[in-house]
Order: structure tokens, then sequence, then C-alpha cells
């Protein structure tokens, strides 16, 4: 099955070209890497896929519908969640209540919270979806019941003991790596049909990136469908089934991680430099 159907993708700046006819697809299980240089159009690409941006033109199917300008809280609500290249949390709520609110975003899930904090429910999903938001009083996971706190431990468990024992502290206390495994820990929550993420490893060093690898071909074998912009080359080798080079936003090649490897458009316009 099809999860993701991308076709004919454009989007200008000020006349400039960012993406320009992008077309492909993620398959039900599969991980599919975006890579090309600087300025290629990889981030413009994901933004336009999860709601951030809206299309010039050009069609988003996702899971056999047209979602094509959707807003993010929507394709969140659809199941697709994703994460951002500077690692958007909570900072004021703790690491376990970053992840329950993963497992809110759903707007039923999310109305009693909504409630409690007196906001429109729309609103609230909205600010979800985007985390660019300090909240004043955080939802307690004490309230929670205890299958919410299972889903939320099991979720601090797959990066192993770096979230667990922080899982009680203010999510602003934690290190850069800590903060994007709980961007992903709360994308997971939500169980997500799709999981986005743009550069899951970027300012990581290579303890840590090698670390996140690991975490994710877990999260591979567990039949979970990615779709993510990186740069380490190695990492996207190693992750992906198919790649997507993209070169002054358009597709330059597409395969599996060896035929990309050896395209010679590709050695040329990114191996290579
Ligand atoms: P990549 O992620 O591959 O580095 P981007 O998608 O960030 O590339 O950018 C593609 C091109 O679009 C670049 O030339 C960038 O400067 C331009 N661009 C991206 N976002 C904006 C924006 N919001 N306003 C103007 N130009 C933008």
């Amino acid at each position: 099955m099809t999860v993701l159907e991308v076709t004919g993708l454009r989007r200008s700046f000020a006349g400039l070209r960012a993406v320009d006819g992008v077309s492909f697809t993620v398959g039900q299980g599969e991980v599919v890497s975006v890579i090309g240089p600087n300025g290629s159009g990889k981030t413009t690409a994901l933004n336009l896929v999860s709601g951030v941006l809206r299309p010039d033109s050009g069609r988003v199917g996702f899971l056999g519908r047209d979602v094509t300008g959707w807003r993010p809280e929507r394709l969140a609500e659809a199941g697709l969640s994703r994460t951002f290249q500077n690692g958007r949390v909570f900072g004021n709520l703790s690491v376990a209540e970053n992840v329950l609110i993963g497992l809110t975003s759903t707007l039923e899930a999310a109305r009693p919270l909504a409630r409690w904090r007196n906001v429109p429910v729309l609103r609230w999903a909205s600010l979800l979806a985007e985390t660019a938001v300090a909240l004043v009083e955080p939802p307690s996971v004490r309230r929670e019941s205890a299958e919410r706190q299972a889903e939320v431990s099991a979720q601090l468990d797959r990066f192993g003991d770096r979230l667990t024992p922080r899982a009680s502290d203010a999510a602003h206390t934690l290190s850069y790596a800590n903060r994007r495994r709980t961007e992903i820990a709360r994308a997971l929550a939500a169980s997500p049909a799709l999981l986005v993420l743009d550069e899951p490893t970027a300012g990581m060093n290579p303890a840590e990136t090698a670390e996140v690898l690991e975490q994710l071909l877990a999260l591979k074998a567990t039949g979970q469908t990615i779709l993510l912009v990186e740069h380490k080359i190695d990492l996207v080798m190693r992750l992906s089934d198919r790649v997507l080079v993209l070169d002054a936003g358009a597709v330059i090649a597409a395969g599996t991680p060896d035929e990309v490897r050896t395209d010679p458009r590709v050695i040329e316009a990114y191996l290579g430099k």
C-alpha cells in the first residue's frame, strides 16, 4: 500500500523555485530518504508534505486521500507526525509530559486538555502540531491513566537509558541530543502512519549519531514507515530502502542506496563534492 504519494509538487519563494516539480511515493513500511546539497529544496519538500507550507501546485496524497494544503494539525490527526531540524520540545514540560502530548495529537484526545487549558480545541491541536509554544501549566502525567503512563514509558524506553531516568525533568534542562530524542518519542507516541524526520541527527556527534541510527533501524524493523531528510550519507545508506536525490529543487535520481550511490549525476551533483 502507498502511504504517501507526492505528484508534481512546486513551491517558489520570490521567483526562486525551491521545489520544482517533485514526485515520489513512500510505501507501507518503507524508509525513504531525501538527500541533496544545501539549498536543493529538501526542507521545503518536507514542509510541503507535512502541511507547514502550501504548494503552489502539485498534489499530496496520504493514505489514499488528497491532503494537499491540509494544515499540520489535520495531517497529524490523519496520522502524519513530524520532527523539526532544531528539536522543538515544550521546554517547561517534563520529558514524560512532552511525550504525553504526542498521545493527544488527535482532536478527540486533545479535547479534555484543551478544556482544562481553556483554549479552543482546534487552536490547541495546532499548538500541539507546531509545538512552538511554551505552556504555563503542564498537564500532569500523574493524573493520567496507567495505560497512558505505560505508553509514555514505552516510548521513553526506546532510547535505552537516555530518557527514562530524565522522565520527570523539565525538557529545557536536557542536552541537545536528548531534546531530539524526546521530540522523536513524542512524534511516535501518536502511532503515526508516517513519521517524517528532518535531519534527526543534526548537531549530534558520531557516537550519538550511531546510537540514533540503531534506534531508527529498530523502529524500521517494527514496520514503521519513515520519510527523512538527512545529510549524513552513511546513515542514509544503511537505513533507507530508497533514496531520492534533489538538486536545485528537482529529483535528479531515485532508487535503492546502491543505485543512487553509483549514479553519475548524483556523484557529480552531490556525493563528489
Ligand atoms: P535544503 O533543505 O535542501 O537545504 P531548502 O528547502 O531549505 O533547502 O531551501 C531551498 C531553497 O529555497 C533555498 O534557496 C532557500 O534559500 C530557499 N528558501 C527556503 N525557504 C525559504 C523562505 N521561507 N523564503 C525564501 N526562500 C526560501
